[in-house]
């Protein structure tokens, strides 16, 4: 006992959920992080029109701070992230105090805003050309794509201080160029989240089958990550056709690349693997393939699952691990596109650390399933 009377070593139930914490620090949360996640959730996604907009009016009043991480940059990701919020008017103020943190601020920017970004990469030594890139890039109209055609050619003096080209920053807003010089989404923009429920009213996609297949290399079972009806009304979009399944070894593969014969059989490779020893209990093989995440009905913003952050879905944009992962298609050459993000956390209902990121190329429906963790 300490001497508020509670025993140390008592162990830190969620309040709501019943789930074991485990060790907290000094934090006193009653509720785990899912069920903290849960009720931010609620709250944005119960917000009325006018509750909205006093909302976006805070973010404008407080603009310098969004940068920061803390109050306003959590509203502002959670009203983007599940109420899809028109960025105009915080663009604007964004622009007018040189605030150009985080880029999804700039996605709705009107023509004056995207040509003031433009003209300050036009100064050779723009200080903030990596953050400015980035919000050009969330725009992606025509006149963007030109700024960054010319500015990859010229070579101005602020690319010495780039991470990589000026056409890479694409990549960091999931984006990219394609042959005639347009900018192009490398994300699907309709977005379904993975919710638990049972496989009847013939779900579009699912989570989780068991293979009865060992992994030649860690000697875990092999599983289903994910299947897909490529015929559904919902999914037509992904121009797939048949059922698509995607087999994975959830133990070892940091990077699986999966292809399919003309019948549509899958077959995978695994092309980086993080460990020879199966660290995978039978236990978390049974909630992985349980099936238990099936597609929803209700489509979600494009940047759902940036708040909640732990969600599994189907399209949408890429809410990174580690720096935006676009792998060239080991059959053609050209960038492959986000398909799926899924959370590890979700797949086991535990509180296991990072994400899925499967990718597809458009043209070879060739998929690759990477695995990031901070
Ligand atoms: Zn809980
Ligand atoms: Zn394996
Ligand atoms: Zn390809």
């Amino acid at each position: 006992m300490n001497k508020l009377g509670v025993d140390d070593n008592e162990k830190n139930a969620c309040l709501k959920c019943g789930r074991e914490q485990g060790f907290l620090g000094f934090s006193t949360a009653s509720l785990c992080y899912f069920c903290r996640a849960e009720e931010e959730r609620e709250r944005y996604q119960k917000m009325t029109d006018g509750e909205v907009d006093a909302a976006i009016a805070n973010i404008i009043g407080d603009i310098k701070k969004i940068s920061d991480g803390e109050e306003t940059y959590e509203d502002f990701i959670g009203l983007l992230s599940l109420k899809n919020i028109n960025t105009a008017a915080i663009a604007k103020a964004a622009f007018e105090n040189n605030v150009f943190f985080p880029s999804p601020i700039y996605r709705d920017a009107g023509a004056d805003v995207r040509d003031g970004l433009v003209s300050l990469l036009e100064a050779p030594n723009c200080e903030e050309a990596n953050d400015v890139l980035e919000c050009l890039a969330e725009i992606g109209d025509e006149v963007a794509a030109e700024a960054f055609r010319r500015f990859d050619e010229q070579k101005p003096q602020w690319r010495q201080k780039l991470y990589g080209s000026v056409v890479r920053y694409l990549q960091y807003t999931d984006h990219w160029m394609d042959e005639s010089g347009a900018i192009i989404p490398l994300y699907f923009e309709p977005c379904y989240e993975f919710i638990a429920g049972p496989k009847t009213n013939k779900p579009a996609a699912w989570i989780g089958g068991r293979l009865r297949e060992l992994c030649g290399r860690c000697g875990c079972e092999l599983m289903d990550l994910l299947v897909i009806d490529g015929d559904h009304e919902r999914l037509k979009h992904l121009e797939l056709s048949g059922t698509v399944s995607v087999p994975i070894c959830p133990n070892c593969a940091t990077k699986t690349v999966i292809r399919y014969s003309p019948e549509g059989k899958a077959r995978m490779e695994i092309v980086r693997a993080s460990t020879d020893e199966n660290y995978f209990s039978e236990d978390m093989l049974s909630r992985l393939t349980a099936g238990r995440l099936v597609l929803s009905s209700e489509p979600m913003p494009p940047f759902f699952g940036f708040c909640p952050q732990e969600v599994a879905r189907i399209g949408g944009r890429g809410n990174w691990e580690q720096t935006p992962q676009f792998e060239d298609c080991p059959d053609c050459g050209r960038k492959m596109k986000l398909l799926a993000q899924l959370a590890w956390s979700r797949l086991l209902d535990d509180f296991a650390e990072g994400a899925l990121f499967v990718e597809i190329c458009p043209d070879c429906k060739t998929i690759a399933v990477i695995h990031q963790q901070t």
